[in-house]
């Protein structure tokens, strides 16, 4: 029997044990949840339809106690973590107009009638990380059921609390026992588990791209259904002809929300050296400015960092003595507070610039012309997210064409609708969540074949 001590980010105080399943509590759970498959995907589609609405009224009704343990185990600011939650119910509520709309074709063939079905895949196995825990979770869980799958969910060692209290809200829903099962547990012995074990179907993992090739490589074998979604360095693309002032006051949160531990950070600012020195300094007031304190005043834009290891990982890339443009202002004493940190390195080759810190810290960096800023914004390996800011319509249209990235704005810093497409360009990810089409992802399309000349 192995527990993990759940760890306040704000306080560095220890909050609860969490017991951590071994591999036969894994296999238990896993076989629970193909036997449970059975049953579930022939619940009528208005019957399911009707428990994810549910489902998704009820955690709305916990709000406030779902983003209170956000606040306790991840340290997110109270404002995030309701939206958080209230992300959660909207993405089960889009979804559960889902089983009354998995629709088949029927395609036109001589001698007979010819349709394709969208079958259920069976057991999908779910592995969360700690940066956002209750979207990330819904992501895959919402669509999932939707289309007659049973999940099993693994959440990060580190933010299990969430996804345990979510898992008991299902129930309450009326949700059957089985269908929707947390195995909290490390990514060894759980995660490792549901990408060998026969009986789950496919892998959805968020996370680090090591761990998700290391996935991928396991998948193989049985050539497991899977999506991705990995790492990002996400490009803040600022032309001379933009709205500065409104670039600038936007830039902080674009990069520190969640104190940059957020895989569509717009971690790398591009800004056009005409404009240069009139973005660094209205940046500057607007770092400042920015509230980096206790994640449960409503006041806060940014918490602390998750963990002492996160921290010590942050802190790599802004060694003793490092040079730094300027920084905002963070507590100090318990916890693991970072302040949010601003770098103006020589060229691309600097380690902060080209790496995911995964921390509030971002390199700036200018750019001549048009040609130049795609260049530097795809000079990089991952392609999840980013901005582009101009007023000429014409650039913005096809700076937005070039930069290879899954998901873009222009003139805003907002990546993620739950009813728009969300995933990664090259090393970012594999396949897309969320959007009209997340449900392709958990289901196989079947095509039948009816003989009516007999
Ligand atoms: P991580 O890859 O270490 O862990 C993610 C999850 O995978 C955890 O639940 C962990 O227990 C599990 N895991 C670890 N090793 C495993 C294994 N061998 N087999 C199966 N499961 C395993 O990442 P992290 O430290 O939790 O999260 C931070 C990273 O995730 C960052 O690099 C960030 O960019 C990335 N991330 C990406 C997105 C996205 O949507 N693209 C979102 C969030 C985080």
């Amino acid at each position: 029997m192995s527990a993990y001590t759940i760890i306040n980010p704000t306080n560095a105080k220890p909050v609860q044990d969490i017991h951590l399943a071994d591999l036969f509590e894994t296999d238990v759970a896993i076989e629970k949840a193909d036997r449970a498959f059975q049953s579930w995907r022939h619940v009528s589609p208005g019957d399911r339809a009707k428990l994810l609405r549910k489902f998704a009224a009820i955690v709305e009704e916990h709000n406030e106690e779902l983003a209170q343990l956000e606040v306790l185990n991840s340290g997110h600011t109270i404002g995030n973590a309701r939206w958080e939650a209230g992300n959660v119910a909207n993405v089960l509520n889009y979804y559960s107009a889902a089983p009354e709309r998995l629709f088949g074709r029927q395609i036109p063939v001589p001698n007979g009638i010819d349709i394709t079905f969208k079958e259920p895949l069976g057991v999908i196995g779910i592995i969360v990380p700690w940066n956002f825990p209750m979207p990330i979770a819904g992501w895959g869980f919402g669509p999932a059921l939707a289309a007659g799958n049973t999940v099993v969910l693994k959440p990060a060692e580190l933010t299990p609390l969430t996804a345990i209290r979510l898992g008991e809200l299902a129930l309450e829903a009326g949700i059957p026992e089985g269908v929707f099962n947390i195995i909290p547990g490390k990514g060894s012995v759980v995660g490792e588990r549901f990408v060998s074990h026969p009986a789950v179907r496919k892998i959805v993992f968020t996370g680090s791209t090591s761990v998700g090739k290391h996935i991928m490589q396991g998948c193989s074998a049985q050539v497991k259904r899977l999506t991705l979604e990995l790492g990002g360095k996400s490009a803040n693309i600022i032309f001379g002809d933009a709205d500065i002032e409104k670039a600038a006051a936007g830039a902080p949160g674009a990069v520190f929300d969640n104190a940059g531990q957020d895989c569509c950070a717009r971690s790398r600012i591009l800004v056009q050296r005409s404009v240069y020195d009139r973005f660094m300094e209205l940046f500057e007031t607007a770092v400042k400015a920015f509230r980096c304190e206790d994640p449960a005043l409503e006041t806060a834009e940014m918490g602390p960092l998750i963990s002492a290891t996160q921290l010590e990982r942050v802190r790599e890339f802004v060694p003793e003595g490092a040079e730094i443009a300027f920084q905002g202002n963070a507590p100090t004493g318990d916890g693991y507070w970072f302040p949010p940190t601003v770098l103006t390195p020589k060229n691309t080759e600097d380690r902060a610039y080209r790496e995911e810190v995964f921390g509030p810290v971002v390199s700036v960096l200018p750019f001549t012309d048009e040609e130049d800023a795609i260049k530097i914004a795809n000079d990089s390996e991952y392609g999840l997210s980013g901005s582009i800011w101009s007023r000429d319509i014409g650039r913005a249209v096809r700076v937005s064409r070039a930069v290879e990235a899954g998901n873009l704005s222009v003139n805003s810093n907002s990546s993620v609708r739950y009813w728009t497409p969300f995933g990664g360009y090259k090393q970012s990810g594999l396949g897309r969540e969320l959007g009209p089409d997340a449900l392709d992802a958990f289901t196989e399309t079947k095509n039948v074949f009816f003989d009516t000349q007999n």
